[in-house]
């Protein structure tokens, strides 16, 4: 049942028809739950679940954009942003709880671009970035007016720093470097990168999006973590998803500072308004008080014994994938992923057309480009089903290398990836983002 052009409807309906509604509606959704996506859900347990759920309801209605009225979100918000600093190797960072990655990098920008107006008198200011870099950097470029310099990737699908060094100009106000990227799962050469912008006395940031709250982890348990976070001299600024790997509810990213007198940059402060005097930390007005709270109960909840044990899981049981994988002789992983973020390709078969199969087999595996690619992040969610997901995998290799044709949107990707006019591909992705 699915009305087009909706109304708003005369009269109401009773609170069991709308959650009926809703529960139908979501049949057709990706089965995160069973371990079927292998993105846009980072699903700890039930318990975690229910923290987060019990948290949020707390705080569903708070609106966390005067401090003043609910000093408890205030609390919250300062201790999740201590507890990730110190995680991140400078208790005394200081920052703020966005509504996500998106947002963290876009106050970075904005700071980091203040900032060099201020300190250093840029007026046409220009970010060096990796081609691996987040798109959530193009989005910032667009909207603050920094043009986005890309540099190309190396060999280990890592920034190559002659490219980066030949890109800073007198323009740079900010150098870029990511832990890991979120399509192979590699971490930039963080201690390269912001040695360079020590050099040039410009502003580094780490994308810890995606590892900020498993690499110290994974550190912990022994693994090899190249210095990616403030331990390393020069790195000014950092981002962490708690809605990521933090195990939090949706909603919640830290921005990080290494001063103060940074994080002033982000802020927004009007006074001549007759509503009053309005000052605002981040990008919007008002804040759900939910996703703060739940962040805050979620660390408190697992505490470090419950990180280690989640990201022991969530480690293992990708390694088992990326073994199963590398043991199918027609797929390559591309580059050295660090942790539990991978992409394979292929010279034999067509992937997208793998991906195809393995939907019809009920997993839902996003699609790279350059090269074509397949691309996985893994949770506790897959623990149970190594077998499974490597055994579907190797059956649909198989069945594509037996000559299954590929259709539908295999061929859609592949007549994508391949065209040279990035123009005429931009009209599309914006002609389909236009039927909704
Ligand atoms: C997810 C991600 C982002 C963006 O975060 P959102 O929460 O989706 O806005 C930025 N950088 C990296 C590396 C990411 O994985």
């Amino acid at each position: 049942m699915y009305i087009v052009n909706m109304r708003l409807p005369p009269v109401g309906s009773t609170q069991n028809a709308v959650f009926s509604s809703l529960d139908e509606a979501r049949s057709g959704d990706a089965q995160w739950k069973r371990g079927r996506t292998f993105s846009l859900v980072y699903a700890a347990g039930d318990d975690v679940a229910d923290v987060q759920q019990g948290a949020f309801f707390r705080y569903f209605s708070e609106n966390a954009l005067n401090p003043m009225a609910f000093p408890s979100l205030r609390r919250f918000e300062t201790d999740v942003v201590a507890m990730t600093a110190s995680l991140l190797g400078d208790e005394s960072a200081v920052g703020s709880m966005t509504s996500g990655g998106t947002e963290s990098i876009l106050m970075a920008v904005k700071t980091a671009r203040d900032w060099a107006r201020k300190e250093r008198g840029v007026r046409d200011p220009e970010m060096v970035v990796p081609e691996s870099v987040h798109p959530a950097f193009e989005k910032a470029g667009h909207y603050f007016g920094v043009r986005v310099v890309h540099v190309k990737l190396d060999a280990t699908l890592r920034a190559d720093m002659n490219a980066m060094r030949e890109a800073v100009s007198d323009r740079t106000i900010l150098v870029v470097g990511s832990a890991p990227a979120y399509p192979h799962g590699v971490i930039d050469p963080i201690e390269d990168i912001a040695a360079l912008a020590r050099e040039r006395g410009i502003l580094c940031h780490v994308d810890a999006c995606l590892g900020g709250f498993l690499l110290p982890f994974a550190k912990k348990l022994g693994r090899p973590v190249p210095s990616f976070d403030f331990s390393v001299p020069g790195v000014t600024s950092m981002s962490a998803d708690a809605h990521k790997y933090g195990w939090a509810a949706k909603g919640a990213s830290v921005i990080l500072y290494r001063t103060r007198e940074l994080r002033r940059h982000q802020y927004v402060v009007y006074t001549d308004w007759p509503g009053g005097l309005y000052g605002s930390p981040s990008a919007p007005g008002t804040r759900p008080g939910g996703p703060i709270a739940a962040a805050w109960a979620v660390m408190r909840y697992l505490g470090e014994e419950g990180y280690l044990r989640l990201a022991k899981k969530t480690l293992d049981t990708s390694d088992a994938i990326l073994a199963g994988i590398r043991s199918i002789p027609e797929l390559r992983v591309l580059g050295e992923p660090m942790m539990s973020v991978f992409a394979f390709a292929s010279d034999e078969v067509d992937v997208y057309a793998v991906a195809d199969v393995m939907q019809q087999r009920g997993w839902y595996i996003d699609r790279q480009q350059r090269p074509a690619s397949l691309h996985m992040m893994i949770t506790p969610a897959h623990a149970d089903l190594v077998e499974e997901i490597v055994g579907d995998l190797r059956a649909a290799v198989a069945t594509v290398k037996n000559g299954a044709t590929s259709e539908g949107a295999a061929a859609m990707y592949g007549m994508l990836g391949k065209m040279p006019d990035r123009h005429a591909v931009e009209d599309f992705v914006l002609d389909m983002m236009d039927q909704w």
